[in-house]
Parts: C-alpha cells; structure tokens; sequence
C-alpha cells in the first residue's frame, strides 16, 4: 500500500518545528498531533495554499486565511519566503527531519522576517533563541 503523504504549505514546514502542543481548537491540536507522528514516518509534499494543518483550523474559510482581516496576503507571504529559504516549491517532496536539520542556517533570516508580528511568538522565541545559541557555539 502506498503510504500518503502529508501535504503541507510552506510556512507550516518551518512553524511546526516550534509546536508546543497549543493551538486554535482541541480538534487543530488534535490533527497537529496526527500530522507531526505521520511526518516521522512518512515523506511529505509541499502544496501552495491551505494544507492539512489547516484543513482543522477554525479560521480557514473559504479556502483562506481569515485569522485577521490581511491574514490570507501575510501567510502567502511566509508560504514564499519559507519556500524561498528552504529552496522547495510547490509539487516537491520533504523529509521532515531534513527540514528541521535546515534551521540554523535560516532561522535568523526567517525571524527578521516572519516572527516578529506572529501572535504565536511567545511560543516559539524562546526555542529560536535556543537555536541561535547552538549554531554561536558551533561557529
Ligand atoms: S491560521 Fe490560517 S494559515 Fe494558520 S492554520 Fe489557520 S487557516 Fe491555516
């Protein structure tokens, strides 16, 4: 049986490395859960637009981002430049774990530029400031 792969947006290839088990609705933590557990097994695929993560959220509608009234135009925003500091597009493949060893080498760019007016940032500054840590000693 071929296994299927989880479709992801770009944005969500970076954020879900700082998940921390909060989110919009238990049913969104809920499939965070399952999608993070299938990405240790499964290879995904990147997709333009919304993405298994956001197919639970409570603020997709109509197949856009209505968490704030510019949401949709910002997360197309991240979704490019996340693709962008990755080098991956639309119709790709990824492995998980290869994102993740990624982020040292693009999380300050990426924090510059996409976390500073994030609403989750109390969640995921700390854990960056972790890995800005690790990559200093390592230089
Ligand atoms: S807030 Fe927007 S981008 Fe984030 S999961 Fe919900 S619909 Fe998707």
């Amino acid at each position: 049986m071929v296994k299927q792969r989880v479709a992801l947006r770009g944005h969500h290839l970076i954020c879900l490395n700082f998940y921390q088990g909060e989110g919009y609705s238990s049913a969104f933590i809920k499939n965070l859960n399952r999608i993070l557990k299938k990405l240790k097994k499964a290879e995904g695929l990147v997709i333009e637009g919304p993405d298994e993560v956001c197919s639970s959220c409570p603020h997709l509608k109509e197949a856009e981002c209505c968490f704030q009234p510019n949401s949709n135009e910002v997360i197309e925003y991240l979704d490019k430049l996340a693709l962008r500091l990755l080098n991956l597009k639309a119709g790709d493949a990824f492995i998980f774990k290869k994102i993740k060893s990624q982020l040292p080498r693009l999380i300050e760019e990426w924090e510059r530029k996409a976390c500073l007016d994030c609403n989750w940032r109390y969640v995921c500054l700390p854990l960056i400031g972790q890995l800005k840590k690790v990559k200093e000693v390592k230089s």
